[in-house]
């Protein structure tokens, strides 16, 4: 990237040029880029400084998304018609409850998150990151992301639930849980520890990925946090469609699981999936803790 830098710089007089000369420069020269690519490649040539470009790329698209994606949830609580797939329907989230909700998120992106951001330029490239032009292909950023989402899913289920552990829950967890019926802009209402701890899974992923491999774009890596953000979201949404994820994807937690999570504090540690929980029976359904019941029963009568 540097050396493409360097040599289309070297046509462009050495002055800072405006965004869009630097957009026809990269066109003029590397015909073979798409839009998104010349696109990408003149706003590293325009900013003139990687890590700057990178860090503030990585900001804006966190605060688009994550309140990008809130917005529509906002919009369907105000709809009473969608009020019969509400997951906890008695308790609808109040105007106010999500502005201070939106408030604190805001707080916490600007003096924990931000800084954080800074850093992550220099620490990607030193795991070996691309951020170059052209972009992978679409089947391997597809492949890459659906691993990131198998290994985030299982740091979150680990560190969710050892955050439930007592001395742990009340120092880290608690604020998280303030809401017991939760809303799309919930999700990353979050003591800071914690937003660390679970960023971990979500940054770590594909930094362990790229340490192993040497193989990842930081077009990737973008992509995969719009998918966990989607992600975290919805979870927290408090809405459940026929038309859900989950429904489709058996496997697939989506807010029907998150949700009984926040309702009975117990259960549903995973993020994106429901296999963890399964195979672990640490599932929250009424079922479940239905059956735990009758088996806990069954071996006190056989014990007597
Ligand atoms: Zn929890
Ligand atoms: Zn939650």
């Amino acid at each position: 990237m540097e050396s493409f830098i360097e040599v289309t710089t070297a046509h462009m007089n050495a002055t800072i040029p405006a965004y869009f000369t630097a957009l026809d420069e990269v066109t003029k020269y590397n015909v073979e880029l798409n839009i998104a690519e010349r696109l990408w490649a003149a706003w590293y040539l325009w900013m003139q400084n990687d890590t700057l470009a990178t860090g503030i790329m990585s900001f804006v698209m966190h605060e688009v998304v994550y309140f990008g994606r809130s917005l529509p949830w906002i919009i369907i609580g105000m709809i009473p018609y969608f009020n019969k797939y509400k997951i906890q329907d008695q308790k609808m989230p109040t105007w106010k409850e999500q502005m201070n909700c939106a408030f604190i998120v805001l707080i916490s992106h600007f003096t924990v998150e931000l800084p954080q951001i800074w850093f992550f330029h220099p620490i990607a490239t030193y795991c070996g990151m691309d951020y170059g032009t052209p972009f992978p292909s679409l089947g391997k950023m597809a492949f890459q992301i659906c691993v990131f989402f198998v290994m985030e899913d299982a740091w979150h289920y680990w560190l969710h639930r050892s955050l439930h552990y007592g001395p742990l829950y009340r120092s880290i967890h608690k604020m998280h849980h303030y809401y017991s019926a939760p809303f799309g802009l919930a999700a990353e209402y979050a003591s800071p520890i914690e937003v660390m701890l679970l960023g971990l899974g979500t940054v770590g992923a594909p930094a362990l990925w790229c340490y192993f491999t040497g193989d990842l774009h930081l077009i990737t890596m973008y992509l995969w946090i719009v998918a966990r953000l989607f992600q975290a979201v919805d979870a927290h949404s408090g809405y459940d469609f026929p038309w859900s994820l989950r429904n489709f994807l058996p496997f697939w937690a989506g807010a029907e699981h998150h949700d009984v999570h926040h309702e009975k504090f117990i259960g549903n540690y995973a993020s994106s999936f429901r296999w963890w929980d399964k195979i672990l029976d640490t599932e929250a359904s009424a079922e479940a803790r239905e059956r735990r019941r009758g088996e806990k029963l069954a071996k006190a009568k056989k014990a007597q």
